[in-house]
């Protein structure tokens, strides 16, 4: 293998089980890990829970301990950003210190909290959520009898919301659409999202957009919604949605559609370059388009195919999408990509705590999704993956066991 140094932007969780893959891959060149942030690679998903609430410890998200990343060998740079690739010199250059060549060179520099384009919106007091810092700044506010106002009723809102409710605050949550978490949900469970939300004592805005914040006369603040409402607040998050770091690639001159493009090898436009995780776009075939996944399980399986595709080993990442969300004592998980034009079955009571919906293509399940239903969604994701077959009757009756279809 004449591939000397690989470089990886991000030290996130791509670039985190990149670097690892590399070594696990029995790669023995050097690996240079550039990272903007000041911690060494972390999971994202307690951010908004565990870690928000102060239950658990930031460092407890770290992908590896201290001492087994040592071992590992690796050229890390925290607090460093990449600031431009000059790809005919095969260099990333750096925000500090000097340029540094690759052979290969892997993006999992992830995205960033879209923010709030309107007046007010960086006031102190006002929040995203996306680093271990933005966790700790939001959590600093999250106290008993405060009011909080949430801007998006996406999965980061939502989470916020039930973690700020089990701390007693006072929590609205404002969303632009007609439902809650339209971009990744059916009907049956916005709804279901909604009713949670509501029976947690949370006032939830549909429709509506916050036009402007503004310090309130009595201290806290003061929302201004499109329709004219005012809300006063002690602290707001906006939960709006992220956008991909894809600026280094494109002004590299590297092929950028709302993400770095690359193939099902992780390769992009430039076969030296590969990405990962919330960066990358790539054509999703269970959802029949180029999609970037945001999600836990995407980060680590396409940081390590393209860990693999880098070394020259053959991939093709092309995970069944799994995404979950815990709210209240909730568990949520998706496998698959619903999309309207499937036929939903429900199998189980919409308006109890526990129930399955599956969306079906002709007669074959492509997707499925529900509360406290981690066991049933097993066999669905069986169903799933073998493009088995199915009589909707039999699936919607929850006397018949799962295991029999
Ligand atoms: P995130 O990971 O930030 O939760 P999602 O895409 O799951 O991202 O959710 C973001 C939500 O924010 C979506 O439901 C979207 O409709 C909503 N949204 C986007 N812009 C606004 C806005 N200006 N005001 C209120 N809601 C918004």
């Amino acid at each position: 293998m004449n591939t000397d140094t690989i470089v990886i932007v991000g030290a996130g969780q791509a670039g985190g089980w990149a670097a690892q893959t590399l070594r696990s891959e029995g790669f023995k060149g050097r690996i240079v890990l550039i990272g903007d942030e000041a911690h060494r690679p972390y999971e994202r998903p307690p951010l908004s829970k565990a870690v928000l609430a102060g239950d658990a410890h930031a460092d407890s998200t770290h992908l590896l301990k201290q001492d087994a990343f040592d071992r590992l060998d690796i050229d890390w740079r925290p607090k460093v950003a990449a600031t431009r690739i000059d790809r005919p010199a095969t260099q990333v250059h750096l925000s500090q210190g000097e340029p540094v060549r690759y052979d290969k060179l892997i993006l999992c520099n992830g995205g960033r909290a879209r923010r709030l384009e309107v007046p007010g919106a960086d006031l102190p007091g006002v929040f995203t959520l996306r680093s271990i810092e933005d966790a700790m700044a939001l959590g600093a506010a999250l106290s008993a009898n405060k009011r909080l106002l949430i801007v998006g009723g996406g999965w980061i809102g939502l989470e916020v919301a039930a973690t700020a409710r089990k701390k007693g605050l006072d929590v609205t949550v404002v969303e632009a659409m007609d439902r809650l978490c339209k971009r990744t949900v059916p009907p049956v469970i916005s709804g279901y999202l909604h009713r949670l939300h509501s029976a947690h004592g949370v006032e939830v805005l549909l429709g509506t957009g916050v036009r402007a914040l503004a310090r309130a006369p009595g201290g806290g603040l003061s929302a201004t919604l499109d329709d004219g409402r005012a809300i006063a607040c002690d602290a707001v998050l906006v939960g709006i949605g992220l956008v991909a770091n894809d600026a280094l690639a494109r002004e590299a001159g590297l092929a950028c559609e709302g993400g770095v493009v690359v193939d099902s090898q992780c390769r992009s436009s430039d076969p030296d370059i590969l990405a990962a995780g919330d960066v990358a776009a790539w054509h999703c075939e269970w959802a029949g388009r180029r999609m970037r996944l945001e999600s836990w399980q995407n980060a680590q399986e396409q940081g390590i195919a393209a860990a693999r595709a880098a070394l020259g080993m053959a991939v093709n990442h092309q995970p069944l999408p799994w995404f979950w969300s815990d709210q209240y004592d909730v568990n949520l998980q998706i496998f698959g990509m619903p999309a309207p034009s499937h036929r939903v079955v429900v199998r189980g009571d919409p308006d109890s705590h526990v129930f399955v919906v599956f969306f079906l293509d002709q007669d074959k399940v492509v997707a499925a999704l529900g509360p406290n239903c981690a066991k049933d969604l097993r066999f669905a994701r069986r169903l799933i993956e073998r493009r088995t077959s199915i009589d909707p009757e039999r699936l919607a009756d929850s006397r018949t066991p799962l295991a029999k279809l």
